[in-house]
């Protein structure tokens, strides 16, 4: 079958796929880029849901660091950029890099098979675009597949039902309707205090209780990034040379290591600033359950005070070790469970059963009547994206039959056995525990780096090789040894069934160590890759 041939191929039109669509341009190659949502945005383009913002300040964490003209063009209208404007953002970013007209929209990557015989990826749409192309880069995100809804009768019901992940883009009205909230994630906890402004009832429904700490969101810091553009290279090598650290965490010691009072002082002033820096707030918070249990106590006395009823901000306090889950920023979460239109149903001892015409049955016979569902039940992370392209290698293998272990690549940013095929920010690279921003600036420049001195030196392939996995797993096992995340399940732990062995599948460490590692091992002549050159005519 006759196809249109590209250098390159670019799948998703995020953060990550703008950049790269740029970079890899401005490298002289020739660019197809792909997404299936309508237009620019990745995962902030299906997640549109009332109240969904960033949690990492937009000014030092959450920008492109690659161009000054674009850092200071751009003034956050918050700390904390909604998914409004963020999408706003992300096209403006688009036009002024002129890479609108390098993508096809509203067209989702079906099929992406390696062909050894000619070197190249050959990829099928549901559009039914038949393209080739030397390079195939997934700028798929590490959290955009959704769940799947897993409750028996969704297609009964006769009320509107929507997924926080996958939100239309129109006007939808929650005016005198009776409305569910399922899932307490960051996403539930941020749709909660908006959608209790307008529903006439709403119900809540939490299986785990989180940690929610207070974003304390507020005016942008223009003198901040002021501050930040004047030396924009340095402070992005200086975000590269970092811990997984917030701002204001840098001079930390042991919880011990304080006197009671200090510790108290110190929380108190982490609290009253917002955000993330609460999981991170003692040196050993990460590694000692006495230390984190402190910090743990600590929010769950502010959960206690900001819910007047006790039963109820009992059943909303967690009780795993604090930070062992991604820590969510909230704005008025707590608040809401004291308004009379917001019931909260803990669905752990009494989970739902079933979805019924006219709302959601428990499992105790209670039938919660209501107009509209929301499920806020978050994402198949990491490969969930590239499962659902249909990449598959010579061997017929996808990157999750090679992963069946637990992440096995080289940097999180290629697998073994899949020449030329790139996936950034994943599994294995700091991915969610980091800036995922100048994360994909990263992995693109390393990209194309890469693509050049294949030119360089004549060859056609790049591929992480066996031993290259090896030696990243076990660096990557190595830095996240004594972490108590590891130990907790959640999304970032894959647990083996046989044998019970514990992977933390992002790179434990933060980028401070991360990027040495990178550089290091790329400056020994790419180690862990394998090049090849063409096969002689
Ligand atoms: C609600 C929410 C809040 C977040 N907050 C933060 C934060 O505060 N800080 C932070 O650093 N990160 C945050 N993240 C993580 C976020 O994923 C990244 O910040 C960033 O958006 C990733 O960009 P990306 O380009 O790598 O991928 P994404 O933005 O995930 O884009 C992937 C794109 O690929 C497309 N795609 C996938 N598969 C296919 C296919 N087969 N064919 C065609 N197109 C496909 C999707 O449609 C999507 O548009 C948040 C994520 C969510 C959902």
């Amino acid at each position: 079958m006759s196809d249109e041939k590209f250098d390159i191929a670019v799948i998703g039109a995020g953060f990550g796929g703008v950049y790269a669509a740029h970079r890899f341009r401005e490298a002289s190659l020739s660019v197809v880029g792909i997404d299936g949502a309508s237009g620019f945005g990745g995962t902030w383009y299906h997640n549109t849901y009332p109240g969904s913002r960033v949690d990492t300040d937009s000014v030092d964490m959450y920008s492109y660091l690659f161009s000054r003209e674009i850092y200071e063009g751009w003034v956050w209208r918050e700390r904390y950029a909604t998914a409004q404007e963020l999408m706003e953002h992300i096209n403006w970013v688009a036009d002024k890099l002129d890479v609108r007209r390098l993508f096809r929209f509203d067209t989702w990557l079906r099929e992406a098979q390696w062909s050894p015989e000619n070197g190249r990826w050959h990829l099928e749409t549901d559009k039914g675009d038949v393209i080739s192309c030397r390079f195939l880069v997934m700028c798929t995100g590490n959290l955009s597949e959704p769940k799947p809804v897993p409750f028996p009768g969704l297609d009964r019901f006769k009320g509107e039902w929507y997924t926080s992940n996958r939100w239309p883009h129109r006007e939808i009205s929650f005016k005198n309707k009776r409305v569910a909230i399922v899932g307490t994630g960051a996403s539930g906890v941020q749709a909660v205090p908006v959608v209790a402004q307008d529903a006439s009832h709403l119900f809540v429904f939490q299986r785990t209780a989180h940690y929610a700490v207070p974003a304390r969101n507020g005016p942008h810091n223009i003198e901040l990034q002021r501050k930040i553009a004047a030396n924009l290279a340095d402070y992005k090598e200086s975000v590269l040379a970092r811990a997984t650290l917030p701002t204001g965490q840098e001079d930390r010691k042991k919880a011990l290591e304080y006197t009671p009072d200090e510790r108290r002082a110190r929380m108190e002033k982490q609290w009253a600033y917002g955000g993330h820096g609460m999981a991170y707030v003692f040196e050993d918070i990460g590694t000692n359950y006495e230390s984190n249990e402190i910090a743990a106590e600590f929010v769950r006395k502010k959960i206690r005070e900001q819910v007047r009823d006790p039963e109820i901000a009992e059943k909303l306090c967690p009780d795993y070790p604090l930070g062992t889950r991604r820590l969510i920023l909230e704005i008025d979460y707590y608040d809401c469970f004291n308004r009379d239109n917001v019931t909260l149903v803990d669905v752990k001892c009494n989970p739902i059963e079933e979805i019924t015409e006219t709302g959601i049955l428990t499992r105790d016979g209670t039938l919660y009547p209501v107009d509209i569902i929301i499920f806020a039940l978050g994402f198949k992370a990491f490969l969930g994206a590239i499962d659902k392209a249909g990449v598959i290698n010579e061997k017929g293998q996808t990157p999750r039959d090679i992963w069946a272990r637990g992440p096995r690549t080289v940097f999180g940013l290629m697998t073994p056995g899949f020449p030329n095929l790139f996936h950034t920010t994943n599994a294995g690279s700091p991915s969610v525990l980091g800036p995922l921003i100048v994360q994909n600036e990263f992995h693109c420049d390393w990209i194309a780096d890469c693509i050049a001195h294949m030119e360089r030196e004549g060859y056609a392939t790049v591929e992480a090789t066996d031993e290259g996995a090896d030696i990243w797993s076990g660096k990557s096992a190595a830095v996240s040894e004594n972490m108590i995340r590891r130990q907790v399940d959640n999304y970032m732990v894959h647990v083996n069934a046989d044998d019970g062995s514990r992977i933390f599948q992002p790179w434990g460490a933060g980028m401070s160590t991360y990027v040495p590692e990178v550089r290091a091992m790329t400056a020994r002549n790419y180690e862990g890759f394998a090049f090849k050159s063409p096969p002689a005519q």
